[in-house]
């Protein structure tokens, strides 16, 4: 089906069952409220003159007007272009440009971001001209920029202001083409520049509905959402699984907090939970996780990066996450590709991604594209439903990254008897040493015995005996140093993998995914005076 029929659904069976619950924007709504206000929302876009398959732009923390621009996008057949609120001027610039955004809803009221500034860089604004004067030649998509609940700046339209306009409009039937794009999604960065993944009804809703199976969740359920609603996990794993489940969706806060987070799950009794690995630690480590009762809840997903196996047995002991999945998938395949079940044993979970979802083929082949042994490392590539259109205006990186139909991942993997994928690292981070592969995530595993290390990242830099050599940075309690951390080594792994050098630093340059940015700290390593 598509988004609006699924909403639709809800409404007329369940109009009185509770769809959605903000607690600190007052917000309380049954499916039969949410679908009105989704629809009040549908024609004040209308009124701006959208037509099917223009792009409307959000660029906001989670709130409930993400949300409905979200449903009343997919309700009219427009394509929503999710923008991370933490992008600056030359990177927003850059995000309205390639997708030719005609609507941007902006929030600047969260004080996160200065849109207003931001925007006026990128649109010299030329005062009182009409029409507005948003028509500038940088942006020359762009006709409207609406405000969540900020005081209307100069030619910008308050979000409420843009509903009440709509109110005498009269919706189109919804739309009914499953393979029509609605979202263009952007990657984290984790490797380089974000690439514009565009993806349909149909590829959101095959991963909605398999990521709500896979949690055995029902409209009993009640999922806690901290992840943005920017990338895939929120919107899709979050928004979606909650539409076509029924289950309540709960979002705590604009940004993540670990406290504000434990506190809504106590308070509003949730059974579900999402989060990346290091918002997980963070929920664990807080000082005051004991005083929180969680007894309520059962699952989530934990996806994203890899889940250590000591964090993963605190979840199930401590938080009572005893049904938890963990996920794997990328934003082109919207995003999961394989889950572990909520019945999976504890080495499925703590050791693999578990097997791709319904629908959805799986393989790893190695670099002449043959499909490798079972058990050998070679390139992830994923089939299904998932796989997106392609990327938005880049048809040459969509042929590269697309082949016959295979996403290939850019990860390294293995496949075992049971289907059961293991994530080893990524391509662009293997390290190959004097003809030797190393892979960082083996050596980072390793380093983490070490009682005084907490984090590890394993990382190759050019060399030139070796071609590339290993670089690990560290993150230590006390004060232990890089060759007391090499001598510990010795006799323990393999001389190759031993890092040659090590840095002692405070925190990893991050994606706001919780994904380490490698690339960042080689180039820091590279030209030391970056
Ligand atoms: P970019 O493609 O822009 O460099 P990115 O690949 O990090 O960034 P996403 O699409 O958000 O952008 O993330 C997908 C990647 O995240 C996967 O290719 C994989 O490397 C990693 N990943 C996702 N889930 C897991 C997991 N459960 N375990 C290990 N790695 C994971
Ligand atoms: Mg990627």
């Amino acid at each position: 089906g598509t988004i609006a029929m699924w909403l639709d659904a809800a409404a007329v069976q369940a109009p009185d069952g509770p769809a959605i619950v903000v607690p600190w924007q007052d917000v309380r709504w049954t499916w039969g409220e949410l679908r009105d206000r989704v629809e009040a929302v549908a024609k004040g876009l209308m009124a701006l003159g959208l037509q099917t398959g223009d792009r409307v732009g959000i660029c906001a923390p989670n709130c409930i007007e993400w949300v409905l621009v979200q449903l009343a996008t997919a309700r009219l057949g427009l394509v929503l272009v999710s923008i991370n609120p933490a992008y600056r001027s030359h990177e927003l610039g850059h995000a309205l440009r390639l997708s030719g955004i005609r609507v941007l809803v902006t929030a600047s009221r969260f004080k996160t971001t200065d849109y207003v500034g931001m925007l006026a860089e990128l649109m010299p604004a030329t005062a009182g001209s009409t029409p507005p004067p948003l028509f500038d030649m940088a942006l020359p998509d762009l006709r409207h920029v609406i405000e969540i609940g900020g005081s209307p700046v100069a030619a910008r339209i308050g979000f409420d202001a843009m509903v009440a306009a709509g109110h005498d409009m009269v919706l189109p039937p919804s739309p009914r083409d499953t393979n029509a794009p609605i979202n263009i999604q952007f990657t984290s960065g984790t490797t380089g520049a974000p690439k514009g993944a565009t993806l349909s009804h149909r590829n959101l809703l095959h991963n909605a509905v398999s990521a709500g199976a896979g949690m055995m969740l029902t409209d009993r359920d009640v999922l806690c959402i901290p992840v943005p609603l920017y990338h895939c996990f929120g919107m899709v794993l979050g928004v979606l699984v909650c539409l076509v489940t029924r289950a309540t969706m709960v979002f705590p806060g604009p940004a993540f907090d670990p406290a504000t987070v434990l506190g809504v799950v106590e308070r509003e009794r949730c059974t579900a939970l999402h989060g990346v690995p290091t918002m997980f630690l963070a929920m664990l480590d807080h000082p005051d996780f004991a005083r929180f009762d969680l007894s309520s809840l059962r699952t989530g997903i934990a996806a994203g990066a890899p889940c250590a196996p000591p964090m993963m047995r605190r979840m199930i002991a401590d938080m009572h996450l005893g049904d938890i999945t963990i996920g794997y998938g990328m934003t082109e395949t919207s995003p999961l590709s394989t889950q572990t079940l909520a019945t999976a044993d504890i080495e499925t979970r703590t050791e693999t991604v578990g097997q791709m979802l319904p629908h959805f083929e799986g393989r790893v082949i190695d670099d002449a594209g043959a499909i490798v042994p079972l058990g050998d490392v070679g390139e992830y590539c994923s089939r299904g439903p998932g796989v997106m259109l392609g990327y938005w205006n880049q048809p040459d990186a969509t042929a590269a990254a697309i082949r016959d139909g295979w996403m290939h991942s850019g990860d390294l993997a293995t496949m075992d008897g049971d289907g059961r994928i293991r994530i080893v690292g990524r391509i662009k981070d293997m390290i190959i040493r004097g003809g030797e592969n190393v892979y960082p995530a083996e050596v980072e595993g390793f380093l983490l015995t070490h009682p005084d290390i907490i984090d590890a990242a394993v990382f190759g830099i050019p060399d030139d005996r070796f071609g590339e050599q290993v670089c690990a940075w560290l993150q230590v309690r006390g004060n232990i140093d890089g060759e007391a951390v090499r001598d510990w080594c010795r006799g323990k792994i393999a001389h190759h993998k031993i890092p040659a050098l090590i840095r002692i630093v405070d925190a990893f340059p991050m994606t706001v995914t919780g994904k380490i940015q490698k690339f960042v700290m080689r180039d820091v390593m590279v030209s030391p005076d970056l």
